[in-house]
């Protein structure tokens, strides 16, 4: 990290970000500016820039940008009454610039700021890895989502809640889904690093960096894609909204563990239900032919079931 020091009412610092091999000389010059109400933070941010080795890659060799500049923004700033309230960052790729909100983290899908810096930075090397051709929201979305992270238990909860729920159940309803609510922003999110990992699975772990090549090349996106992957960009959507989304979705669902147990807790419960009413209905019959005493009215009627 290096100080490059203050400019006038703003704090900027600067960091240097190695290129993906350890040998090359530092590629990327990080600049953190913020108001010094946020100096602390900015601090903070420089000294703790994300190792972007995974984002690099994941877009293969693709050129760098020379310099970005990290803005730290407060809630009533004019970039922060501007943006909506659900917005804890973005990247404005054509001037290698990044805003942040510190006091809107976290939210879904980056959870704290190394994070969310993480997948700014991403969308900012994927468009210089596309040569600066705008691609689908989602395709942009998923590789910065997967770029800043792993694939967390939230991640598997949303996404199930997506599929499972009323969410999106085509690419241009995810691309759509971005521009909506806070709740469908997530879901599309969400659905995006599914689609971006399924995509990788099926079409192997330089995927993403072929079809970016053949993109700054001047593909169209859907020609790229499909060259790349062998499969024209419908059938891979009809793919992931059909079998992927069964198989990993409703399969694991049916026949995991937590299913099993519900499932033998909801028979046993049944059974004990059907035990005490048999045992009620043959007790009433003794009652009336033999004259046994009833239980005590204060004697909880399931006591006998208990085992502990
Ligand atoms: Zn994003």
């Amino acid at each position: 990290m290096t100080r490059v020091g203050s400019v006038t009412r703003w704090l900027a610092v600067g960091a240097l970000l190695a290129g993906a091999a350890a040998a090359q000389p530092p590629a990327m010059r990080i600049e953190v500016e913020a108001p010094p109400t946020l100096a602390g933070v900015a601090t903070r941010v420089a000294a703790e820039v994300p190792d972007l080795q995974g984002v690099q890659a994941l877009l293969g060799d693709a050129p760098l940008p020379a310099r970005v500049r990290v803005v730290l923004a407060e809630q009533d700033s004019p970039e922060g009454r501007s943006a909506p309230t659900w917005v804890s960052g973005y990247a404005l790729p054509a001037i290698d610039t990044i805003v942040l909100f510190p006091a809107r983290v976290p939210a879904y899908p980056d959870r704290n700021l190394p994070t969310l810096l993480a997948h700014e930075l991403a969308h900012l090397l994927v468009d210089h890895a596309a040569g600066g051709h705008r691609m689908p929201r989602w395709f942009e979305e998923g590789v910065a989502t997967v770029a800043a992270r792993e694939w967390g238990l939230e991640d598997s909860a949303r996404f199930a809640a997506a599929v499972i729920g009323p969410g999106p159940g085509t690419l241009r309803a995810v691309d759509e889904g971005f521009v909506r609510d806070a709740g469908q922003v997530a879901r599309s999110y969400a659905l995006s690093s599914a689609l971006v990992r399924h995509l990788l699975r099926r079409s192997g772990k330089d995927a993403i960096a072929r079809i970016l090549a053949r993109v700054r090349q001047g593909e169209p996106f859907d020609v790229a894609f499909e060259r790349t992957s062998g499969l024209p960009l419908g059938s891979f959507e009809q793919d992931f909204f059909g079998r992927e989304v069964f198989w990993r979705t409703w399969v694991p669902f049916l026949s995991g563990s937590a299913a099993l147990w519900m499932l033998i807790t909801a028979l046993a419960l049944l059974a004990i239900w059907r035990r005490r009413r048999l045992d009620a209905a043959q007790r009433a019959a003794w009652e009336a032919e033999e004259g046994v005493p009833a239980l005590p009215p204060d004697e909880p009627p399931d006591r006998r079931e208990w085992v502990h």
